[in-house]
């Protein structure tokens, strides 16, 4: 099959690639590279297979592709909050855009939707039918009010475009590849205890959230976009830690003499996040599988090299 992936060259885009590549699809990357970079899909240059594209979803682009993942937004507070009206142009007009392509090619659009349309949420864990508690005007608005006219843009073009959709809900998601300066807790915490620098905690450190391995959401995407069910579906791992525990966690993992740093709670910042993921097993057959401490564990490898080889490289341009 051909299929596009929007954002590709971000964090989970560039480990959807990886997959669609192996097994052997035609793949094209549209990015903008605002958080994602061509490091991430350095691997597949050059392979006949592979394209990449550098647009903005906010434009139209014709394309003639089976298959789209629509995964195209900057997904961490600190990079979507930078310029929010931008979010949310590429959250409305972006998706837009996409679904306007999928009617036209008549290709199969899979949408990368949030925990985050839950908003504080007053039901918990958070199953499927749930409805949100959201600020319509508050900072994290652009992004959780963009993805919740995201997901309604996806049933209109399906209820009156005949649009074949499939819509996820992703929970907290981390592994590899994350940025440096992602500004999402898991890669904070673990670059701060490598550079021996105190870890920074929001609050008293007690709001819970659930996080996934990238591996294990992957595989989920694939399931779903390959099933006959059009979701929307929670994709996310139901183990549920405070963050003060995940930054215990990761300092006894990497560094026990790092301190902790307690810092203001951004505003709505929500309580607890936890996934319901009954439907996700019965309908796809899918659970997590790797457990934090792993995950953790592969995830601070590849910031531990990635960091090693800036110091090598400044040491070497120094010299
Ligand atoms: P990311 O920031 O690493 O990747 C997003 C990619 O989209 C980047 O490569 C970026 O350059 C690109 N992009 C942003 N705006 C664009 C635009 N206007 N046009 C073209 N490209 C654009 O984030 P991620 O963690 O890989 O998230 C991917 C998707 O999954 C996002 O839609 C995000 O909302 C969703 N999601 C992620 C998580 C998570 O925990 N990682 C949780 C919930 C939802
Ligand atoms: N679009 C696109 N590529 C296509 C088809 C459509 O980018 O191959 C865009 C198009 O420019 C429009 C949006 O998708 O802005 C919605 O398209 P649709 O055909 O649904 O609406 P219309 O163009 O009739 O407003
Ligand atoms: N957080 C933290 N320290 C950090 C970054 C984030 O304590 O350096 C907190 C943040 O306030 C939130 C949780 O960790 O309660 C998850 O934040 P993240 O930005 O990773 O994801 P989201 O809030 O979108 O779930």
């Amino acid at each position: 099959m051909r299929i596009l992936v929007t954002g590709g060259a971000g964090f989970l885009g560039s480990h959807l690639i990886d997959r669609l590549m192996v097994a052997g699809h035609e793949v094209i990357c549209l990015d903008n590279f605002y958080t994602g970079n061509k490091h991430n899909v350095g691997q597949w240059l050059g392979n006949p297979n592979f394209e990449l594209i550098r647009h903005d979803v906010t434009e139209p682009i014709r394309l003639e592709v089976d298959q789209i993942y629509h995964l195209a937004c900057p997904a961490s507070p600190v990079h979507y909050q930078y310029n929010p009206v931008k979010t949310i142009k590429t959250n409305v007009m972006g998706t837009l855009n996409m679904l306007g392509l999928a009617k036209r090619v008549k290709a199969r659009f899979f949408l990368a939707s949030t925990s985050e349309i839950y908003g504080d949420p007053e039901v918990h864990p958070q199953p499927e039918e749930y409805r949100g508690n959201v600020n319509p005007i508050g900072i994290r608005s652009c992004y959780d009010e963009g993805k919740r006219v995201a997901e309604t843009l996806a049933f209109d073009y399906h209820r009156q475009n005949d649009v074949d959709i499939r819509v996820v809900r992703i929970f907290n998601t981390y592994g590899p590849r994350m940025l440096e300066n992602d500004g999402r807790v898991v890669s904070n915490l673990i670059v701060q205890a490598l550079q021996g620098i105190p870890l920074t905690v929001y609050g008293d450190g007690s709001q819970t959230r659930s996080f996934c391995y990238v591996s294990d959401l992957v595989e989920g995407f694939i399931r779903l976009m390959n099933s006959d069910y059009i979701g929307p579906v929670n994709l996310g791992n139901p183990g549920e830690y405070t963050i003060l525990e995940l930054a215990k966690t990761i300092q006894d993992m990497i560094n026990p003499d790092a301190p902790l740093k307690f810092e203001p709670l951004p505003q709505d910042d929500p309580r607890r996040r936890q996934p319901d993921i009954t439907l996700a097993k019965t309908q796809l057959g899918w659970e997590p599988k790797v457990p934090l401490k792993e995950g953790l564990h592969y995830t601070i490898e590849d910031f531990r090299q990635r960091l090693g080889d800036r110091v090598a490289a400044a040491a070497v341009m120094g010299r």
